[in-house]
């Protein structure tokens, strides 16, 4: 069984769909329970921003198309002590 990431698309070979039951007559509809993630990052995508469309999502987190995160740029190495100075 194999299936996409939702978030960026990406093959996860090894997605085995958690089924709560075949949908009959409950709320779960027979969709798995677990949404098909390819790691822990799209994962945290899916979750943290619920009611989003799934691209928008991985953008938010800045998870790349097919896998991979954007690199943020990171300015400096002493951004800590600007966050309480002033
Ligand atoms: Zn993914
Ligand atoms: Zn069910």
């Amino acid at each position: 069984m194999s299936d996409q990431c939702i978030i960026c698309q990406k093959e996860v070979p090894d997605y085995e769909p958690e089924m709560c039951c075949s949908g009959q007559e409950c709320a779960c509809l027979g969709r798995p329970i677990e949404p098909c993630v390819c790691s822990q990052e799209c994962d945290k995508a899916a979750h943290d921003y619920i009611g989003l469309p799934f691209d928008e999502r991985r953008k938010r987190a800045g998870i790349k198309l097919n896998g991979g995160i954007e690199k943020l740029e990171v300015k400096d190495d002493s951004s800590e002590r600007n966050l309480f100075t002033g």
